[in-house]
């Protein structure tokens, strides 16, 4: 009987090895059709002192409405992000753009999007309600996410370095979205698996404020 659980304890540390990515390895990308993956909702984080380095900022998107950033310090966010919204159908593709220099740590492919105007009916969960979407790691050790993506609009792959401005991808309206809108956040995060399917940050921020987008407010 012992040697049967020591030979299945074998067995399952085998297979759990095997399967699972090795230390330190990355991936291009995340792509997985068949899954609707689960990720935790982030928490709002208080300060932010040992990040103030500052770097130079820019809109991720251009917009026709904003849905703002809900959520209080230290409690579950009840919007994780800036919804930059882009409802003129005549424009049939909207860019996204790194909203500051730095490198690319976590790429979700593969989640479909029926018609872009109107709520998604299909694989809502895909990519834990982000739908398609980027991680971006900037040099103040802060991170971005750029979600809901349009299927296969990404430009860019994981450990390519990313100067501001510069186009990622096209706004999309996939995973859980109602229509076709960039969902913007900022975050820390302890360790992105860029191998595995997606995962949330460890503390979010409300962007328009530590960004300075008054505006946005
Ligand atoms: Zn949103």
């Amino acid at each position: 009987m012992l040697w049967h659980l020591k030979l299945a304890t074998l067995v399952v540390t085998f297979l759990h090895v095997s399967l699972a990515p090795a230390f330190g390895q990355t991936c291009n990308d995340y792509s997985n059709e068949n899954i609707e993956e689960e990720s935790p909702t982030q928490r709002v984080g208080t300060a932010l002192s040992d990040r103030d380095q500052a770097i130079q900022w820019s809109q991720p998107a251009d917009f026709t409405e904003i849905l703002h950033f809900i959520g209080d310090a230290d409690q579950l966010a009840e919007h994780e992000g800036i919804d930059f919204i882009y409802s003129d159908r005549a424009v049939a593709q909207v860019s996204v753009r790194s909203a500051a220099d730095g490198k690319v740590v976590y790429v979700r492919r593969g989640c479909p999007q029926s018609y872009p105007f109107e709520p998604n009916t299909e694989k809502r969960g895909c990519g834990g309600d982000w739908g398609n979407h980027i991680v971006i790691v900037h040099p103040n050790g802060l991170f971005t996410r750029y979600a809901h993506l349009q299927p296969d609009s990404i430009q860019v792959h994981v450990g390519q370095k990313i100067l501001r401005g510069e186009e990622l991808a096209k706004m999309g309206n996939s995973g859980r979205s109602d229509t076709r809108h960039l969902h913007f956040e900022l975050g820390v995060a302890i360790q992105l698996n860029s191998c595995e399917p997606a995962q949330s940050f460890k503390y979010i921020y409300n962007p328009a404020v530590y960004l300075g987008w008054d505006d946005l407010l």
